[in-house]
């Protein structure tokens, strides 16, 4: 929308200037006269992490979902630095993935992924956000409370505390997105609307982190590596992605209370003890860059507030203060983009408007999201729970998807068709249904069958590290 005669509502608020929140005051801008966005922190210069997104520090990929939200709502974003800041890839030819201890095979997918720093994807849409009119964004502010009206049904603004000291903002809607420590569990339940149910997976994961500069003439032809242990065996991970700069990004995992050291020596041990040959192989003689640093996940959570029987109008939640996933995947900016982009669709609607659209929209808004988070939110927990450390409620008939997708996945090592497939689920292009179409079914159930004869080394591909 570029007319603004065609913005309809008044004022939004946004707490929080990360991914989630950018992305919803970039939604927010095509609407309302003025957006004003709210961050606690004072953003360094440049593309440099920051105190309120320690992730930023560890391997970011974007998926394909989340680049096609960003390139609707900033033009080029992904392509203008090709190659100097965001490589995008192709998700299957350009990486190289060891997943459940087997390497799957590499052919053009037509899927993208990109690569990039998660603090330079981060400043590149801080960039365009900031330079739309409508958008204002303050620094060094914190949102400390709720406004509502009399009757406590309605939101009305924030008192927020800044370096003028205190004052209350009026807010025609109020958008969360402050991630995984936001208030509004506490601040729903102080105004009588109770706690959301959470829904929570023990994991006790850690990313272990630090960049390398790229080796001069490195001559394998992947663009990021990944090593994905099998479980319940294994525990541990490694990642290097090839980021702006001519630097890689190594991150290295391990769940239940497994981390990686950051000591110079720690970390290589650590990546030392993952497959060979693989990530250590890599790093071994590389120059590192900067000093390790760990970022712990203890739980994977998703807070259920469309199922609160009552919350109050013109809120809105989402991003991470909603679900903060096991970043295995990287699924968090993919769904926070998705997020917006419902937004936008609820709050487009058809003429003529009323006051009361934005209370359907922000109804509908927590109804609608489960829809987007329901997968991503699947697809790790169902292999969280392969563990019998990870704590939480397993759902009925666990053991047999996980049969079925310990089979599927070995299955992306030997038939590219089934690897296509699970990529545009996990890339949220389809949904889990059609895993179950006949073209998926019927090898699975051959492979399967297969599994029960022959061992793993000689049904699928564990040793041999695929070139594109
Ligand atoms: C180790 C790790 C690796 C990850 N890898 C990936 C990946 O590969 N791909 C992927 O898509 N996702 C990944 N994620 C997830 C991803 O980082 C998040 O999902 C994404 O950044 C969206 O977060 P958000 O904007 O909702 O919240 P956050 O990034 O947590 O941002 C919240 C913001 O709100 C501000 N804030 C908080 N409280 C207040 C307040 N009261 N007042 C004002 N401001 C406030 C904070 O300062 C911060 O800027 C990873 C996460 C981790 C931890």
């Amino acid at each position: 929308m570029s007319s603004s005669a065609r913005r309809r509502y008044g004022h939004a608020v946004v707490i929080g200037s990360s991914m989630a929140g950018l992305v919803n005051a970039r939604v927010l801008a095509d609407h309302f006269e003025k957006v004003t966005v709210l961050e606690r922190d004072e953003r360094p210069a440049g593309p440099e992490p920051r105190k309120g997104a320690p992730q930023g520090q560890h391997v970011h990929l974007l998926l394909e979902a989340g680049k096609r939200v960003l390139e609707e709502l900033f033009p080029g974003l992904t392509r203008e630095t090709q190659g100097s800041g965001m490589n995008v890839i192709d998700s299957s030819r350009d990486m190289a993935w060891q997943h459940f201890g087997v390497w799957k095979v590499r052919v053009p997918s037509g899927i993208e992924s990109v690569l990039c720093t998660r603090p330079y994807l981060e400043w590149s849409v801080f960039q365009r956000v900031k330079a739309l009119p409508q958008v204002e964004i303050r620094e060094n502010v914190t949102v400390e409370a709720l406004c509502t009206d009399a009757e406590k049904t309605r939101i009305t603004g924030v008192k927020v505390k800044g370096p003028g000291g205190e004052e209350t903002l009026e807010a025609d809607l109020l958008v969360d997105a402050s991630g995984r420590g936001s208030r509004s569990p506490r601040w729903l339940e102080e105004l009588g609307y109770g706690r959301p149910e959470e829904e929570k997976i023990g994991i006790d994961l850690a990313y272990t982190s630090r960049l390398y500069k790229r080796p001069a003439g490195f001559q394998d032809d992947w663009k990021l590596l990944v090593q994905y242990p099998r479980a319940p065996e294994g525990w541990r991970a490694g990642f290097i992605s090839h980021v702006e700069g001519d630097r890689w990004i190594v991150s290295v995992n391990g769940y239940f209370g497994d981390h990686a050291p950051t000591d110079d020596k720690g970390f290589l041990e650590f990546a030392r003890s993952l497959p060979r040959p693989g990530l250590y192989d890599y790093i071994q003689d590389a120059e590192p860059l900067t000093a390790p640093v760990t970022h712990k996940i203890p739980t994977s959570r998703w807070l259920h507030y469309e199922r609160l029987p009552r919350f109050p109008e013109r809120l809105i939640v989402t991003g991470d203060a909603v679900c903060a996933f096991n970043p295995i995947f990287g699924q968090g900016m993919t769904t926070a983009s998705l997020g917006a982009k419902l937004l936008g669709e609820l709050l487009t609607g058809k003429e003529p408007h009323t006051p009361g659209d934005l209370n359907r929209a922000s109804e509908q808004f927590r109804r609608k999201l489960p829809g987007i988070i329901r997968v991503p939110w699947f697809m790790t927990s169902v292999m969280d729970m392969h563990y019998p450390q990870a704590t939480g409620t397993r759902p009925p008939g666990v053991g047999i998807l996980h049969w079925f997708f310990g089979r599927l996945i070995e299955l992306t090592s030997v038939d590219a068709n089934v690897y296509h497939q699970f990529l545009r689920v996990l890339h949220m292009r389809d949904g889990l249904e059609s895993l179950l179409q006949p073209g998926m079914a019927l090898p699975l159930l051959a492979y399967g069958a297969k599994s029960l004869f022959v061992p793993l080394a000689e049904r699928a591909n564990v040793h041999r590290m695929p070139q594109a």
